[in-house]
């Protein structure tokens, strides 16, 4: 998988230390993160909050990050906020402020993308990319959450020009965001995109967070 991330960035002049890996272990057991961060994977990310929750109890003992990247509900954003360091798919005010407020004061701001919905109305998560702005202002407001980028999850696609294009909108949505909120402040520095399927497209267009799972971990045998 390395190798992969290595060669997609040397095709486009990137350094291959600037596209972070984190291991999508959603559905795979405790062991098998086991085994992968005995191999040096160091980012993992989960889409299920309980499940989350019990990986990382379970993996206590190592020093892991771990990320937030499935659909949040409102009702469940007390295990993210409290358990987790970072959370990707943030895309509506009102899950912004309940972690916030969930976020237990003696521990750093939960590092924080806004999901961004590329794909039109193909896709029910992400917010609009002409609500993004305002969106970004309130989170950048809240103590604890720290904005960090964007992230999008676009519809899969076997074309690579298509994908590019998707992802080159992610990216100038980003590039728009920094120049709106230059006075706020903030290091903008995070493009979350790319899966097994379409990370040399993502990180053509200058990802910085490729989430990976089948390609690390094999096929899931449930959602
Ligand atoms: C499961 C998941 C991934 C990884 O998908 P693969 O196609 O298995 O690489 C990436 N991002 C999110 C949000 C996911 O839920």
């Amino acid at each position: 998988m390395r190798e992969r991330i290595a060669q997609a960035c040397a095709a486009t002049h990137r350094p291959a230390d600037s596209v972070r890996l984190l291991a999508a272990s959603k559905t795979f057991s405790a062991d098998r993160v086991r085994e992968a961060a005995a191999a040096g994977q160091h980012d993992f990310g989960e889409s299920y909050a309980q499940e989350g929750v019990e990986k990382i109890n379970a993996t206590r003992d190592l020093p892991l990050t771990w990320h937030f990247i499935g659909p949040i509900q409102s009702n469940k954003t007390r295990p993210i906020a409290e358990r987790f360091d970072w959370v990707h798919s943030v895309d509506r005010e009102k899950i912004a402020r309940r972690l916030s407020e969930q976020r237990p004061a003696g521990q750093e701001p939960l590092q924080t993308c806004i999901e961004v919905n590329i794909s039109g109305e193909a896709s029910k998560s992400g917010v609009a990319p002409a609500d993004l702005l305002a969106l970004a202002k309130s989170i950048a407001s809240l103590p604890g959450l720290r904005l960090r980028g964007l992230m999008a999850i676009p519809e899969p696609t076997d074309d690579m020009a298509l994908q590019r294009r998707r992802f080159a909108h992610l990216r100038e949505l980003l590039h728009q965001l920094k120049e709106a909120l230059a006075q706020e402040g903030l290091v903008l520095d995070t493009l979350s995109m790319g899966m097994s399927a379409d990370l040399e497209a993502a990180i053509a267009e200058g990802a910085t967070i490729v989430r990976v799972g089948t390609a690390i971990f094999g096929e899931r045998t449930k959602a």
